[in-house]
C-alpha cells in the first residue's frame, strides 16, 4: 500500500491539493468505517504526503456527519506521523481579520454526542490533552506563513461548535466574554483522535468572517465564507508547501508516545477482539 509521512486535511473550499506529484487515489477501509473520501497520496516538496478532503470532494458531509475515527485511522494506516489541518473559521477578535491565519493553541468543546475516541470495548485509555496541538507542526506553520507573506497569529482558543447553523449573537458574545478567539465545527475531534493515534496535529485556521458579533460586519453567510476561501486557496497551497518543506524529518515532540502512560486497563483483561481491532494503535504497548 502507498505510504506517506505527512497528512493534510482540506476543509471547506479545499477539496484537492495542488502540486502533489505522482498522486494516486487510495481508498481505505478501517475498523471504524469509511473515511470521507479517497486519500490523494504522492510527493510534495520531496516529502510523501496524503491529502484528504474532510467533507468529501464536492462537500457532501456536514460536520456532525463526519467519520472522524475513520479519517484519522486512515492516515495512521498510511504511516502518517503528522497532520496539518486546514480549516475555515469565524473570528471572535477584532484583530484576527478575514483573510488572515490563526494557529490555535487551545480548544473549547461545544459539540454534543460526537464520538471522539478509538477506545472502549474493554480498553480504557485517557490521553493527556492539556496541550492539544503539536508545537513542532505549529512552528512549521508559523514560519511557512511568514515565508508566504501571509499574516498569521500564533496562539488562540478554537471553540468547536456542533453546527451546522452558525452561532446566534448571544452565543458569539458569550464566547467573546470567555476570551475565545476563533470558532469552527470540526477540529477538536480530529485533534483528540490524532493524539490517541500518536500523530502530531496542528491547525491552520483561515479567518473568513467575524461570526455575527461584529456591529460593523454583516452576520456570516456561506457566500461570504466561500468567497474568502476562494481568494485564500492560493495562499494556503503556498503555506502548505513551505510547511511541508520546513518540517524536520525526525520527531522530537511527545506526540509519538502519547499512549505510553495512558492505558489504564489490566493488559490481561483486554478482550482479544479489542486487541485485534486496535492493534495498529496500541499493539506495541500490549506485548
Ligand atoms: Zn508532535
Amino acid at each position: 500500500m502507498a505510504q506517506a509521512e505527512i497528512g493534510i486535511i482540506g476543509g471547506s473550499g479545499i477539496y484537492n491539493m495542488q502540486g502533489i506529484q505522482r498522486a494516486k487515489d487510495v481508498r481505505l477501509a478501517t475498523p471504524f468505517g469509511r473515511p470521507s473520501d479517497a486519500y490523494q497520496v504522492g510527493e510534495l516538496e520531496g516529502r510523501r504526503v496524503a491529502f484528504l478532503a474532510r467533507h468529501g470532494r464536492g462537500h457532501l458531509l456536514l460536520p456532525s456527519e463526519l467519520n472522524f475515527r475513520a479519517n484519522i485511522y486512515g492516515f495512521k494506516k498510511l504511516g502518517v506521523e503528522r497532520i496539518i489541518s486546514l480549516s475555515a473559521v469565524g473570528s471572535l477578535r477584532e484583530e484576527f481579520k478575514p483573510m488572515e491565519m490563526v494557529i490555535p493553541d487551545q480548544f473549547f468543546d461545544r459539540t454534543h454526542h460526537r464520538v471522539s475516541t478509538f477506545f472502549g470495548g474493554g480498553i480504557a485509555v485517557h490521553i493527556s490533552f492539556a496541550d492539544p496541538f503539536c508545537p513542532t507542526v505549529q512552528s512549521a506553520l508559523e514560519k511557512a506563513c511568514a515565508s508566504a507573506g501571509v499574516t498569521a497569529h500564533r496562539g488562540g482558543t478554537y471553540v468547536c461548535m456542533e453546527g451546522p447553523a452558525f452561532s446566534t449573537k448571544a452565543e458569539s458574545r458569550l464566547y467573546r466574554s470567555w476570551e475565545m478567539d476563533v470558532i469552527g465545527m470540526t477540529n477538536l475531534q480530529e485533534a483528540k483522535l490524532a493524539r490517541e493515534a500518536e500523530i502530531c496535529y496542528a491547525t491552520l485556521a483561515m479567518v473568513t468572517d467575524y461570526d455575527c458579533w461584529h456591529p460593523a460586519h454583516d452576520a456570516v453567510t456561506v457566500d461570504q465564507v466561500y468567497e474568502c476561501l476562494q481568494r485564500n486557496a492560493e495562499n494556503s497551497a503556498e503555506i502548505i508547501r513551505h510547511a511541508v518543506r520546513g518540517l524536520p524529518k525526525e520527531r522530537a515532540c511527545k506526540c509519538g508516545s502519547a499512549l505510553a502512560h495512558a492505558i489504564l486497563t489490566d493488559r490481561k483483561k483486554i478482550p482479544a477482539a479489542t486487541k485485534k481491532k486496535l492493534s495498529l494503535l496500541v499493539g506495541k504497548y500490549l506485548k
